[in-house]
Order: C-alpha cells, then sequence, then structure tokens
C-alpha cells in the first residue's frame, strides 16, 4: 500500500502546526492566525489568494505545504442536483465526493477517507480493486473544503460514507473529525457528522472511545453471517454479535442509538425471514433501520422490486423497529461510489 504523503497539507493544519511553522520561517506569530482564518473562516487553501500575507510568506507557504494538493477534476450533476465532483490528488490517485442537496435548503456533503478500499463489498465498484492509500486528515479537510469553495457555503451535514473504510483509517479520520468539529477550526456539531463502518469492530471500539455524539452508521447489509458472507467477502468482516457487541460500546459511550444499513438485493437478503432477523436485532439493540434499494453497478446483484421493497419494510417496521427508506438521489450521474473513479482509472466497474 502507498504511504500517507509526509508533506503537510494546508488544509487541516492546526493553530499549533503554524505557529510553529510561522516560528521556523521568523515571522511574527499573528500571521499563524492570519492564516487559519483564511482557511477555516474563508475556505481558503491556496496562499496565492492570502491576500494579506507579504509575497514572501505565500511563496513559503505554497513551498511548505500541499495548498491545495488536490483539485476537481471532473463534476456530474444529475437532475435532483446532486453533484458528484471527482478530485485528483497530488500523487495522480483520486476519490470522489457528493454535495447532496436536501430539503429546506439544506446541503450534506458525502466524503472519502481512503482511495480504493479494502473491505471489497461484492455490490460496489469502490472496494472491487482494492486500497491503494489512506488519505491524510489534511487531504479528508481539503476534500470538504474543495466542497465548500464548490458550492459557495458550509454544509447541514457530512457523512463519511464515500470511498474507504474510514473506521481503517482511525489515526486520520480522528484528527479530521477534530478539526471539523473544533470551535477554532470548523466548528460543525458532532451530532452533524456521520461514521459509516462496514463493521470493522476494532475500529469501532475506538471511535466509542472518542465519547463523542457523532453519529454512527453500520452497513450491515444481513442480519446472519450466512447472508453477510455472500456481500462481503474477506478477513474484514467481523461476525454480527461482534459488530453488534462493538455497536453497544458506542451507544453507552457517546450516548446515542446507531443506524443499521442495509442494501436490498433481490433473492439474497429481501426474503420475510431476514426482514424478520433484522427487525428483532434492530429492537434488540435500539437500532434505527434504514433500507438502501440496491443501485446497479453491473454487479452480480439486482435491486428487487419497489414492492417487495414496501413489504421487507413493512414487516421490519411491524416487528417493532424504526425504519428509513433512503430516497434515490443522482441516479443518471454515475451514481454509485466509485463508479466516476472508476471511469476516470479506467477501472473495472
Ligand atoms: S461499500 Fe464501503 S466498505 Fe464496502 S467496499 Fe464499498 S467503500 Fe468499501
Amino acid at each position: 500500500m502507498a504511504c500517507i504523503p509526509r508533506k503537510p497539507f494546508l488544509a487541516g493544519a492546526l493553530r499549533e502546526d503554524l505557529t510553529a511553522w510561522c516560528a521556523k520561517e521568523c515571522v511574527a506569530k499573528f500571521r499563524a492566525n492570519q492564516i487559519l482564518d483564511w482557511i477555516y473562516r474563508h475556505d481558503v487553501i491556496a496562499p496565492a489568494e492570502m491576500k494579506n500575507l507579504p509575497l514572501p510568506l505565500r511563496n513559503a507557504l505554497a513551498t511548505d505545504f500541499f495548498a491545495p494538493g488536490g483539485v476537481i477534476a471532473d463534476a456530474v450533476k444529475s437532475s435532483d442536483g446532486t453533484e458528484k465532483l471527482l478530485i485528483e490528488l497530488h500523487d495522480g490517485e483520486s476519490i470522489e465526493m457528493v454535495l447532496i442537496p436536501g430539503k429546506e435548503d439544506r446541503l450534506t456533503f458525502c466524503l472519502s477517507t481512503q482511495v480504493g478500499c479494502p473491505v471489497g463489498c461484492r455490490f460496489c465498484a469502490s472496494g472491487k480493486n482494492g486500497l491503494v492509500r489512506n488519505l491524510s486528515s489534511g487531504e479528508i479537510i481539503e476534500e470538504f473544503l474543495l466542497g465548500t469553495q464548490r458550492a459557495e457555503r458550509h454544509p447541514d451535514n457530512v457523512v463519511f460514507m464515500g470511498i474507504g473504510e474510514g473506521l481503517l483509517n482511525f489515526h486520520e479520520l480522528s484528527k479530521a473529525l477534530f478539526v471539523l468539529t473544533s470551535p477554532e477550526y470548523i466548528g460543525m456539531s458532532p451530532r452533524r457528522i456521520t461514521v459509516s463502518t462496514s463493521g470493522y469492530v476494532p475500529g469501532m471500539l475506538k471511535f466509542a472511545e472518542l465519547e463523542k455524539e457523532y453519529t454512527l452508521a453500520i452497513s450491515l447489509h444481513a442480519a446472519d453471517d450466512e447472508t453477510r458472507a455472500k456481500i462481503i467477502p474477506g478477513d474484514l468482516r467481523y461476525p454480527i454479535a461482534e459488530i453488534m457487541a462493538a455497536a453497544d460500546r458506542y451507544l453507552e459511550k457517546a450516548g446515542r442509538i446507531f443506524t443499521l444499513e442495509y442494501t436490498l438485493l433481490a433473492g439474497v437478503n429481501d426474503s420475510r425471514d431476514a426482514a424478520l432477523k433484522l427487525a428483532r436485532l434492530a429492537r434488540t439493540h435500539h437500532a434505527k433501520v434504514n433500507l438502501i434499494p440496491y443501485n446497479a453497478t453491473d454487479s452480480q446483484f439486482k435491486r428487487p422490486s419497489r414492492q417487495a421493497i414496501a413489504e421487507f419494510g413493512k414487516i421490519v417496521s411491524d416487528g417493532g423497529a424504526h425504519v428509513t427508506l433512503r430516497t434515490e438521489r443522482g441516479s443518471d450521474g454515475d451514481a454509485a461510489c466509485g463508479q466516476l473513479r472508476a471511469k476516470s482509472k479506467h477501472l473495472p466497474h
């Protein structure tokens, strides 16, 4: 696996990083405040745009930091306003982020945490070619800021549901979460940030220990281990009992209920029996259920019929669980995660 780049990113820089850098450059400490202001109050990453800094300082910043390291290389907008961005990173790799407009002018960013993904869920384009590398916390914050520049505003919500298993990149993700939520930096409420996991138990336990009110979404996709093995192959799949125990730990530490994400795949996990098991699991662990009708990526799976989706939801709901159905967004714009990246890299998708 390629390494995280050593050169720091200006996006995601902390006060202490910039204070130390200013001392190294023999410039006054207040310059650090000015730089922080540009990044976190004005969403500016390029030193050339930091107009109140002297030119030599702007040049030194541009030399010592990736500022920015990535660029928006492609953008695909769907008729519902959802916009998917392909971000080309400094090393030629690429990731995707999605800007999702909602009701009452709300905006959600869906962010990636890794280049590629090692989990390899069978229905997912992002996992088809494995992991290339982790994103650094700076790259994650840069992804966010490229989104704010594009949207010309901050989002109401952030979901880490793009490319990658974020909890396998826990160290960098947790630093990025700190910058996103610290009032000194971006200042979002932790409740407005959702971290999604495929059920990577060691990462879930670390996430619980943060004791922060981030939202947790677990991509369960099956309520028994045998069915789950048909959907998520390999070593990174943990037994459901262990996943639910780690989720309970999160509930205890963060004080928040979690969501079980369930992608409905015709003939695989959409039976009446599966719905009853899912309802039982959700009820026992006080979890919400979010049903996601499968979004085809030319894989072996098919989306169930509308009627089958409705019936499945009703059984889970009648079984005592709170159920939501994810509304389809961006269906005419290479909607499924990883498809834009796959096209740009000529990867199989
Ligand atoms: S669904 Fe998520 S965890 Fe699974 S392969 Fe795709 S990116 Fe990775």
